[in-house]
């Protein structure tokens, strides 16, 4: 038995079978090969793999998204088949006298610098499908699996990290828990094992994946950070009864369902649920929540190869809204940058992307992309109570500025008698400083704040939330987080809109009573935590 620690940042148990996530990005050399003809036949025959594979995501995609999303898949298949981009890979074999990992990377970085170079938008998004594909051959010309994926039933995923973009290519029916040796508690994947309800234990440090198999049986606990390989039997005896406890705690919780948010002397606040994923309302409306407190719709854009269509939008929004069954839903625009890079947005590579070009900066400044979230949006607000909230405001012109921009979609929808929601609420996240320090200024503007403590925490303590070297000093209980939150609080109700909270910090049980006392109304955590808040805040008594 081999024992590993690092930190839990989803307290549950789980058992499965280890899969090693293996990065796309494969470092290529270039190597002399005199025998082209061998290289050649190498490529044809991880081009006839790939082909098989693209057909196979075609048929389950065409099943599970429908045929206007699989069509991508179609086009890879066509891109692979192309004439010119064939002939590069054999001529640079042929002429240069390379290995065919090399030839396809060169051809894959000319065709995708060519389409990006194309005045065309829809051509510069093929940048993104020709490396794609071209990632996909060289996967298979180095024998690596693309993500350890789809090997067991159940799975325990450990990566180095991961990104965004990543899990979102990972059978998440099969995964059981999360293993990472770096990554840090605010991460995405620590957010998405919280919404999924499944143990994650991060920072296990770089000389776990060299010691670990794809299939070894493994438990992890991610309440204590501890991962099991191949565990004797007592610490296997051990760690099953400790699951079956805390299914059984978690079982207690679900007496809770039905029941009110309410304090012992009287106060109630509403407990809503965080997703990312259409797929996560079942666990929304197993858990009871009264509502979705952040639907963080980015998530949309990352599963896609290419900009989700106003059709595409539409419907998933609509889907929410009727599951939701007027139950309100705050959707969230477009948070992408920083760690949610997406290839075909084409983005500079930036110093600190942090603090660069993300989240409402990039709508506001390609209001085309923005406009078509927001007319999706309000086409689908006719079929619930939505709310939508913008991300990253630090200034009252920004707002002005979307404000203009939801009038002029709204004044295009009215022209094409398209109907919409007259009762959509707008709000803004809290999570920069500057937003909490003016928001006497934007609560006037309008209907209600959700505060993101995720960024709030990373911009007002100066603690990159990507960056587990430094979480020791990225205390979320800071004063001067409190304090801001405390602030917005006070802004909100002066100006008689409400506040929640939507950041991780919502779920943090040992705030709850602090939270009340501020006054906040309404607290957004994953759909696992709704119950655990409740009982909380059913035990809270304000007067004493
Ligand atoms: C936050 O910053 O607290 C938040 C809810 O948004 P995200 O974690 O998606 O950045
Ligand atoms: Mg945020």
């Amino acid at each position: 038995m081999k024992v590993f620690k690092g930190k839990g940042v989803y307290g549950a148990v789980a058992s499965g079978k280890i899969s090693v996530f293996k990065k796309q990005n494969i470092t290529i050399k270039r190597i002399h090969c005199a025998n082209s003809e061998s290289e050649i036949a190498r490529v044809e025959s991880a081009k006839a793999k790939t082909l098989e594979q693209l057909q196979s995501i075609y048929e389950k995609a065409l099943k599970e998204v429908g045929e206007t999303n699989a069509q991508i898949f179609e086009i890879h298949m066509m891109m692979l088949e192309d004439d010119d981009y064939n002939e590069s890979i054999v001529n640079i074999i042929e002429t240069q006298k390379v290995n065919a990992e090399y030839a396809v990377a060169v051809t894959a970085d000319n065709f995708a610098e060519m389409f990006s170079s194309m005045e065309d938008a829809y051509m510069q998004a093929r940048a993104a499908d020709v490396r794609d594909i071209s990632n996909r051959i060289i996967t298979n010309l180095t024998g690596a699996t693309s993500d350890g994926g789809d090997l067991y039933d159940n799975m325990i995923v450990c990566a180095d990290d991961l990104a965004p973009s990543e899990t979102v290519s990972l059978d998440k029916d099969k995964v059981v828990a999360f293993v990472t040796a770096h990554g840090s508690s605010n991460s995405h994947t620590a957010i998405l094992a919280r919404n999924m309800n499944i143990p994650a234990v991060i920072g296990v440090g770089d000389e776990f994946l060299a010691q670990i198999n794809d299939g070894d049986e493994a438990f992890v606990d991610g309440f204590t950070g501890e991962i099991f390989v191949n565990p004797d039997d007592e610490t296997r005896d051990r760690l099953i009864l400790k699951q079956h406890s805390e299914e059984e705690k978690k079982r207690l919780l679900q007496e809770l369902k039905g029941k009110e948010n309410i304090t012992e002397d009287g106060k109630r606040i509403n407990i809503f649920a965080n997703i990312g994923s259409v797929d996560n309302i079942g666990a929304v409306l197993l858990n009871d929540a009264g509502g979705i407190g952040l639907f963080r719709s980015e998530f949309l854009y990352l599963e896609n190869s290419d900009y989700p269509t106003e059709e595409q939008q539409f419907l998933a929004y609509k889907r929410v809204l009727e599951r939701m069954a007027g139950k309100k839903v705050i959707i969230r625009t477009l948070d992408i940058g920083a760690d949610k890079q997406v290839d075909y947005f084409g983005m500079k590579k930036e110093e600190n992307p942090a603090l660069g070009y993300r989240a409402i900066r990039i709508c506001l400044t390609r209001p085309e992309i923005f406009k078509v979230q927001l007319r999706a949006l309000y086409r689908a607000s006719v079929y619930g109570n939505l709310g939508i909230m913008f991300p990253m405001i630090t200034s009252v012109r920004e707002v002005e500025q979307i404000l203009t921009i939801c009038d002029e979609v709204k004044k295009e929808l009215n022209e094409q008698g398209v109907k919409y929601s007259k009762t959509v609420e707008l709000g803004v996240m809290i999570e920069t400083p500057a937003a909490a320090i003016i928001s006497d200024k934007l609560a006037p503007l309008v209907d209600f704040f959700s505060v993101g403590t995720n960024d709030l925490t990373q911009y007002t303590l100066a603690c990159d939330r990507q960056n587990p070297d430094i979480e020791s000093f990225c205390n979320t209980h800071h004063e001067a987080i409190l304090r801001l939150i405390e602030m917005a609080a006070e802004n909100a109700h002066k100006n008689g809109i409400w506040i929640g909270i939507c950041g991780e910090l919502a779920a943090d049980t040992s705030l709850t009573e602090t939270f009340l006392r501020m006054g906040i109304d309404e607290l957004s955590v994953s759909p696992s935590f709704v119950l655990k808040v409740r009982d909380t805040v059913r035990h809270c008594n304000l007067s004493k």
